[in-house]
This record gives structure tokens, C-alpha cells and sequence, in this order.
């Protein structure tokens, strides 16, 4: 083999953990790249590139310093990117400290194939030099990818299986923050800093046992969000009580990350199924099916749901032209001095053509939803609407889950007979989940009538107080409101202009 020798070679560093558990020093690796490259009669290296990755063989981890390398092999002068001194000039030739270990992915393989087609590069490492280009060399190269790929979806394989024995018994989250509500500390325990190899003490949590502070304020903020506040409401609310576990304020995304999961209720999620877990929790399952239907519900049918609401019947009136949602707005005022008074009203922004003062609207509208919530009728209604739920729907769902669970497990190790009918098998599979996908359809129409029962009878004062939000969810939940173009001109107000429908349960 004639031995190739760069002009312009760059070492590839990966930080990682040795056999001992210690961190590799980049410092000992690039001596001993240096070494290496002396040996070979390799000139100086124009370039280090170091990344932190553990786990170099996950295709989705981010090796930036890996990437920008790949570019400074490419022939195409294009692709260099001027302002980067590590990234605007070309390299021909690799040292890696790793050896067999720079590659385990057979995808990074072939895309650095691909880059040194056209050009012959060598990779170096401690079990020798290999030509990119060189056909016997791309073939061992991919041999040893593939078997690096293998070894390393074994460990995930094992660890997969680790996780599954432990959903089995109940637990979830190996590591990782304490979950809010959770975590009563119980030891320390050392944890190296995989950057610098610094050793920290870190407390230990039993997560199964509840922090009853934590806990209330999560039951309460659960329950206002139900009633109708909106996310950005509840996290005001929660930043004035308290931070995130890691110290942080609450924001509009921890929040709703934290309040889908499961784990609040006392479930788990294991292959996409939900089952008891062995904690308790901190809401029921009711109350967390009800939040995360809002929260359905709000991406779907009510974009602006985030956002802070200041008209009552914004999004929510629809207009009669056109059909499409209305807004609130102020007019006059400062932006337009002929008007003297500033006022603000409900306009379609879509036709442009219906437009109504606003607070017209909302007393007439409010008039009618406290008639409705005064209304004997209306209290029976909801009662029978209740009483028409098939009982322990939850329960029904967690019954079915544990039966389809146990239906594939029996599949699973009937996999390999010759006699098992897979279509039937899948058949019946499908016929558990769409009772399952009913059964949650009914319990999410029922959140609405839950809303709604906690205003039954609720004084005109009372409602004044009630966030404009959560009044605002009422109003939905009850009526259809639609705005009706008119041609009337004019102080006073025509209730024929405004359409109601009421929403049945
Ligand atoms: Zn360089
Ligand atoms: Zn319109």
C-alpha cells in the first residue's frame, strides 16, 4: 500500500468516558494523536475539532465540531464557511483518536465516503492508516461500522428492557429533574460533569412521595385552569407562588409540558399506554383528562386561547357575514382625534363589513348566559346529562388498556407460528382501540358540563368577579353567539342583531 501523507491533515477528538468511568482528557488524546501522526511522518495538525457527545452513535446527536469538519474535506470550495477559522479551509487527511470508534453510525460512514469520492483522503488512528478512497479500505470501514452500529443497539435493546421492567412495576424517570410536587430527598449521590469531569454531590429523591406544598398548588392551579382560566393566567398565578423545581419561573411552556404528563394524575405512559403508577396523584385522573381536553380543544378550534384576553366575546362571536371569528379593538381616541370618545367594539377581520359595540354585546350576552345558569331546567339538564354517562368511564378505559396490552403480549409470542392469522389478530387490536378512542370522547364532552356545573346559580356579582376569560369559556360552552350585519346607524343597541344559540350537552 503507498503510504498517502497530507499536507494539511486535522485531528478529531470526541470526549468520552474510559472503561474506568473517567473522562478522557482531550489534552492526553491529542498528545497521543500527535504521536501518532509523527510516527506516520504526518505534518502538524492545522486543525483540532472536539465534540462532547457521549453517545456518538445516535444518529439525531448534535457533533457540531464533526460537522464542520466534514465541509473542510469536501472539494467543493462552496461549502466553507469564511467567517469560521475552523471552518474555511480544506483539510485532507483525519487523525482520530478513536480508531474503529469514530464511526459507528453507518450513515456518518457514507456521508463521509461521499465527501472523499472524489478525493483521497486518509483516516488515521491507532490500528493504522486507511484510505477513504481506497475500495478494500471503504468496505472494512463499513464492516466496522456496522459492527459498532450493532453493539451499540444492543446497549439501547438493554436499556429499553431496563425501562419496560421498571414501567412494569410502576416507576418511570431515571434521573433528570424532580418533577414539581414530587420528590422527597432521601441520600446524595456523585455525578460527574461529563464537560469537565467535575464531581458534584446531587441530591437524592424518593419521586414516588409527594412535596404537600407543591402538590396543593398544582390541585389549584389545575382547578382554575378547568374553570376557565387561561394558561397565561394560571402561570401569573403560579410565578407568585412559587418557581420551578431547577429555580425557575413558570413559563406557558414548562407549564403545559409539566400539566400533560401524566405523572400528575398517578399514571404512566409505557408503549402508549396509560396505567396506575406507584405514586399517587397530585389531581385526579378526571381533573388531568379534563385540563389536557382544554388544552385539545384550545389548539384546534381556538387559536388566541394563549393569549391574554380582553374582550369577552373576541374568537368567540363568529360574524354573520362571513362566518369567520371577530375580534375586539379599541377605536377613536388618540389615533383618531375627530372621535371624541374612545370606545371599543367586536369587528370581523376577515369581510370587514360587521362591526358592534362591545359593551352592547357582552350585557346582553351576560343576561343571557345568567338566565340560563338561574334556570331550574337548566340545572336538571345537566344533572341528566350526568347521570346518562355510562359510570367509571375512566375505569372502562384503564380495563380495556390492560386487556389490549395483554392481547399483544400473547401476539408477541405467538409471532413466530406458522397457524396465527395476523390480519384477525390485528383485527381485534384495532376493535380495543376504537372502544378506547369512544370511551375518551365521552369523557372529554363531559369536561364541558363539569365547567359548567360549578356556575349554576351564581349571583350577578359573583360573575362581575369572575376573570373575563373564564366567563368567556362559559359563554362558549352555553351559546353560539353570531353578530348579525345591520344597516342601522346610531346610538342604542338591537338585540335582534345578536343570534344565540344554545349549545346543547
Ligand atoms: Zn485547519
Ligand atoms: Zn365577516
Amino acid at each position: 500500500m503507498n503510504v498517502l501523507i497530507p499536507q494539511r491533515p486535522a485531528l478529531y477528538c470526541r470526549l468520552s468516558y474510559a472503561p474506568d468511568g473517567s473522562l478522557e482528557k482531550v489534552e492526553r488524546q491529542e498528545a497521543d494523536g500527535r504521536a501518532m501522526g509523527s510516527r506516520l511522518d504526518w505534518p502538524d495538525f492545522c486543525c483540532v475539532y472536539v465534540d462532547n457527545s457521549r453517545s456518538a452513535w445516535q444518529r439525531n446527536r448534535k457533533r457540531p465540531d464533526w460537522d464542520r469538519m466534514l465541509l473542510t474535506l469536501d472539494a467543493d470550495s462552496g461549502r466553507l464557511v469564511p467567517a469560521d477559522p475552523k471552518a474555511n479551509h480544506h483539510h485532507d487527511g483525519i487523525m482520530t483518536y478513536h480508531g474503529d470508534r469514530l464511526i459507528r453510525q453507518p450513515y456518518d460512514l457514507e456521508l463521509l465516503l461521499n465527501i472523499a469520492d472524489t478525493r483521497r483522503i486518509p483516516l488515521a488512528s491507532v490500528s493504522g492508516v486507511r484510505d477513504l478512497s481506497n475500495p478494500d479500505d471503504r468496505f472494512i470501514l463499513r464492516i466496522e461500522a456496522a459492527q459498532a452500529c450493532r453493539e451499540s443497539d444492543n446497549t439501547s435493546r438493554r436499556v429499553k428492557r431496563a425501562l419496560g421492567a421498571r414501567a412494569e412495576r410502576g416507576l418511570t424517570q431515571v434521573g433528570g429533574a424532580r418533577p414539581f410536587g414530587f420528590g422527597v430527598q432521601v441520600g446524595t449521590r456523585v455525578k460527574t460533569d461529563p464537560e469537565t469531569g467535575e464531581e458534584v454531590e446531587m441530591p437524592l429523591y424518593d419521586t414516588t412521595r409527594q412535596v404537600p406544598e407543591e402538590a396543593r398548588l398544582v390541585a389549584d392551579a389545575v382547578e382554575k385552569q378547568i374553570a376557565g382560566l387561561s394558561q397565561n393566567g394560571v402561570v401569573k398565578w403560579l410565578n407568585a407562588q412559587c418557581t420551578t423545581t431547577t429555580g425557575g419561573p413558570w413559563t406557558t411552556k414548562t407549564w403545559r409540558d409539566y400539566v400533560l404528563r401524566p405523572r400528575i394524575a398517578g399514571l404512566i405512559e409505557h408503549n402508549g399506554e396509560l396505567r396506575q403508577a406507584a405514586w399517587d396523584g397530585l389531581i385526579t385522573e378526571d381533573a388531568w383528562r379534563d385540563v389536557k381536553a382544554l388544552y385539545d380543544r384550545s389548539s384546534s378550534a381556538y387559536p388566541y386561547a394563549g393569549r391574554e384576553r380582553r374582550y369577552l366575546l373576541s374568537t368567540v362571536a363568529e360574524c354573520g357575514g362571513c362566518g369567520s371569528v371577530m375580534r375586539g379593538r379599541p377605536v377613536g381616541g388618540q389615533d383618531k382625534p375627530h372621535r371624541r370618545t374612545r370606545y371599543t367594539q367586536y369587528y370581523c377581520p376577515t369581510c370587514k363589513k360587521v362591526s358592534r359595540k362591545t359593551d352592547h354585546v357582552d350585557s346582553y350576552v351576560q343576561g343571557r348566559v345568567l338566565r340560563v345558569l338561574h334556570d331550574p331546567r337548566f340545572a336538571r339538564e345537566l344533572r341528566a346529562a350526568e347521570e346518562a354517562q355510562a359510570p367509571g368511564v375512566s375505569a372502562q378505559i384503564a380495563d380495556l388498556e390492560r386487556r389490549k396490552a395483554e392481547k399483544t403480549r400473547q401476539l408477541e409470542e405467538l409471532a413466530d407460528d406458522p397457524d396465527l392469522d395476523m390480519g384477525l389478530a390485528m383485527r381485534a387490536l384495532a376493535s380495543f382501540d376504537r372502544k378506547i378512542t369512544a370511551l375518551r370522547a365521552q369523557m372529554d364532552a363531559s369536561a364541558g358540563q363539569r365547567r359548567l356545573q360549578r356556575y349554576v346559580g351564581i349571583s350577578v356579582e359573583e360573575w362581575m368577579d369572575l376573570p373575563v376569560e373564564v366567563r368567556s369559556t362559559v359563554v362558549r360552552d352555553l351559546f353560539q353567539v353570531v353578530i348579525l350585519p345591520t344597516s342601522r346607524r346610531g346610538p342604542g343597541f338591537d338585540p335582534a342583531t345578536v343570534r344565540m344559540t344554545r349549545r346543547r350537552p
